[in-house]
């Protein structure tokens, strides 16, 4: 068996100059992850400098609202206010250990961004994060942010000036450069050993989560459940679980203005196979295979594939994949506001707004563990444009 494959899904399909390249990161991340020394320096970050762990909180409001007992996974309180800084540090360390000097990153809304951006600054690496030029618009805050933490924000002017050129041109420059330049990948997706290191270091979601709800309930979760844009919090919190068959796993896509509209960002409702940055998944595209533009109010869900080891997920039948549209992602986030006094990223709230429907079929003997990826201050503007009925950019 190809290690590279997830079924027919992953492998490396980029250009033979970055083969070696990828072989070379392959045999220093197997390398690292059994070196308890460096597993020792990715968990002194995560807890000194991340703050974790993160607390897996019972709503007590909602759970008594819906049902069933509601575990949240409060990947909102982690430096940066996302789950993204978990794989950063990670990827970081092994770009340390392997004596580069540069990191570069894509990023859409500026997420990912950030959080290299930060890492950078922490071990003193030069950064680039490549943008689409509209996405640089639309997300002027963060690009600030990135400047602030000393990072080279790139401005990306080709095809729709948004995420997936930004990580076609981050791989272009990569492959010039990658003899003192590492490339921090920032979801579950790309050529392999992306995907896999990005389990590996998001891993620590569901590592704390199974523990802590042990702890309590003195048994795994009948559900858990995540938002999927690339997969990356979603493949972190279903790790520890996959080979628990009685645990049910659940991964949410944005459907936007609904799967029929055309106008959403969900690759298992509306996509296909194919092939894009260096992987082999579901993808958004048209009957010439050309990639087509995704849309969801959440800019961090606005991406036109997914992960492959997700893509093996659905074919196999092990994790269900669902969609749920702007507007039902919007009353949950409001609901989680009121009842809970969190505020939620608009991409967590697509996890919550599936969670309150899948609530409805269990019972107050059961449980189940939603991974609340970030939270919501980024959305302030977005969430203050929807309310006002004027819409929002896309
Ligand atoms: C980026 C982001 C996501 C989506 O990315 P995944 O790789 O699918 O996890 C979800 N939630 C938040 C808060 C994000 O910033």
């Amino acid at each position: 068996m190809d290690k590279r494959y997830y079924g027919e899904f992953g492998g490396q399909f980029v250009s033979e100059s970055l083969m070696n390249t990828l072989s070379e990161l392959d045999d220093a991340f197997e390398d690292a992850i059994k070196d308890p020394e460096f597993l020792k320096q990715v968990d002194y970050y995560l807890k000194q400098y991340v703050g974790r762990e993160t607390p897996l909180y019972y709503a007590e409001r909602l759970s008594e609202k819906y049902g069933t007992k509601i575990y949240l996974k409060r990947e909102d309180l982690n430096h940066t206010g996302a789950h993204k800084i978990n794989n950063v540090i990670g990827q970081i360390l092994l770009a340390k250990r392997m004596g580069k000097t540069k990191v570069i990153a894509e990023t859409g809304a500026g997420q990912h961004g950030v959080a290299t951006a930060t890492g950078a600054a922490l071990f003193n690496m030069d950064c680039k994060v490549y943008m689409g030029a509209e996405d640089m618009e639309r997300q002027k805050l963060n690009v600030l942010r990135m400047e602030m933490l000393g990072a080279e924000v790139v401005k990306v002017t080709s095809g729709s000036n948004t995420l997936k050129d930004a990580t076609n041109e981050a791989i272009r420059n990569w492959t010039k450069d990658a003899e003192d330049t590492f490339y921090i990948m920032g979801s579950a997706v790309g050529p392999y050993p992306y995907p896999k290191m990005v389990k590996t270091f998001q891993s620590v979601i569901s590592k704390e989560a199974k523990r802590q709800h042990m702890e309590v309930e003195g048994r795994n979760p009948d559900v858990v459940m995540a938002c999927v844009g690339g997969g990356s919090n979603s493949i972190g919190m279903f790790a520890e679980f996959i080979d628990d068959p009685e645990v049910e796993l659940i991964g949410v896509e944005a459907a936007g203005k609904g799967i029929e509209t055309g106008m959403h960002a969900s690759a298992f409702h509306g996509g296909e196979i194919g092939t894009l940055h260096g992987m082999k998944s579901y993808l958004l595209q048209d009957e010439d295979g050309n990639i087509k533009l995704a849309h969801s109010i959440s800019a961090g869900l606005d991406y036109p594939g997914v992960g492959p080891e997700h893509a093996y997920l659905h074919d196999t039948g092990r994790a269900k994949y669902v969609a749920v549209t702007d507007d039902e992602a919007m009353d949950a986030l409001m609901e989680l506001c009121h009842l809970e006094g969190i505020i939620p990223a608009i991409e967590s709230a697509h996890a919550l707004a599936y969670a309150f429907k899948k609530a409805e079929e269990m019972t107050m003997d059961q449980s189940m563990i939603i991974c609340l990826s970030g939270r919501g201050d980024k959305d302030v503007n977005t969430i203050a444009d929807y309310l006002a009925g004027k819409g929002y950019m896309n």
